[in-house]
């Protein structure tokens, strides 16, 4: 275990972090493979761009993590697209993991079960799962929900910020749907239900994530949230929701981005962000022959004034896992860092996936006892894995 630079780690939370088994529900490494052409065999620096990062293998080796979730992020784009390419968008990204758990199988296991979680733990390997973010993915169909989890799936984030025919999205992008589930929505869950696949509640709108917690039959997860009640933006999850995610015996794994974290933090990019957008509007209206060069342009301009805001501090995400421990309970609260997804906007100290350790040591300082840490790092996601992933494939 190596640790990037930054506050220290004592002795005992090195120790509980090492005999922890340690999860991350969620990371977009597919995502930057596939866009960035990022190569995830290499160390990169962490940080924003298209050659830095917070995950590579030589760094998922540094980390000891025991289990790391990959999601095949389809984007909202694909849906208004083609009515074939979010589909294909999460096949590629499925395939690109695949191919980076193939070429390494003296470090990586491809993980199924809790079983392959104990092996990688013993192997001192690391095991990797997938998942797929946005349900647009099955493109209506359940026969392609069968089939990615054929392809090795174990979870579904039923939307990203786009809604779909069948869910709602918290964000609702493009003036896609913020409702409830459909009839087909619930036929969904209960397919995922069935096969021993995990719903995840990230990303849903209120109405969704309640009609999935009113239907569910097995514990559910949010794969990447934050709390509410720290931070009032509509991705993050409400104080009544973490207990009825509770209530199903899951898991909320808080995400690390800092615009989820911290409320000043999130008002102030929201402003750029906004900002930018109105600049990259009237550029387009003044010239639309050179969209695609004015949208680029104003990626990066508005990527580098975020970088340039003062950052948040690690307490932010200790003070949102604290917060998930207390409402939810200590039984019910993971990690789903969203590495390599928020552009490096993450707090100090927890810059990529050899940080880790870190959140040990701040859960030790807020007066948590070892087996409490352990939980909270992995072993609470081992008990959902074990009741939902394990007898699945039926
Ligand atoms: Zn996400």
């Amino acid at each position: 275990m190596t640790l990037a630079a930054g506050p220290a780690v004592s002795e005992r939370a090195a120790r509980v972090y090492r005999d922890a088994i340690v999860i991350d529900m969620h990371n977009d490494l597919a995502h930057r493979m596939l866009e960035d052409g990022y190569d995830p065999n290499v160390r990169h620096e962490p940080g924003f761009g298209r050659d830095r990062g917070q995950t590579d293998l030589p760094r998922l080796v540094a980390s000891g993590l025991t289990a790391q979730f990959f999601a095949a992020f389809v984007d909202a784009g694909c849906a208004a697209a083609r009515s074939d390419r979010s589909w294909a968008r999460a096949v590629a990204a499925l395939d690109a993991v695949h191919a980076f758990v193939r070429a390494h199988p003296d470090r990586l296991i491809a993980g199924r079960t809790s079983h392959d979680i104990r092996r990688a733990k013993r192997e001192s390997k690391v095991a990797v799962f997938l998942a797929v973010e946005g349900g647009h993915a099955i493109e209506n169909s359940l026969d392609k929900l069968h089939a990615l989890y054929a392809r090795g799936v174990r979870y579904l984030t039923l939307t990203w910020n786009n809604g779909n025919d069948w869910a709602g999205s918290s964000i609702g992008v493009n003036g896609t749907r913020t409702g409830g589930l459909t009839d087909f929505g619930r036929r969904v869950v209960r397919e995922m239900n069935a096969m021993g696949m995990l719903v995840d509640v990230s990303h849903a709108s209120n109405a969704t994530v309640a009609d999935v917690l009113a239907m569910t039959r097995a514990p559910v997860i949010a794969s990447h949230s934050c709390a509410h009640a720290l931070n009032p933006h509509p991705r993050n999850l409400t104080d009544d929701q973490l207990r009825a995610v509770a209530a199903t015996g899951g898991v909320v794994n808080v995400n690390f981005f800092a615009l989820f974290l911290d409320a000043a933090f999130g008002g102030e990019a929201e402003r750029i962000r906004a900002e930018m957008a109105a600049l990259e509007a009237e550029s387009l209206a003044g010239d639309a022959s050179a969209g695609d060069e004015v949208r680029a342009t104003y990626a990066a301009r508005t990527a580098q004034r975020l970088q340039a805001l003062p950052r948040v501090p690690l307490s932010a995400l200790i003070d949102h896992i604290d917060h998930v421990a207390r409402v939810a309970g200590v039984d019910h609260t993971g990690l789903g860092s969203d590495f390599d997804g928020v552009d490096g906007l993450l707090p100090v100290g927890m810059e990529d996936v050899t940080c880790l350790p870190r959140i040990a040591q701040g859960l030790i300082d807020r007066g948590y006892a070892d087996g409490d840490v352990a939980k909270i790092l992995g072993g609470n996601m081992v008990r959902v894995i074990e009741a939902v992933l394990d007898g699945g494939g039926a």
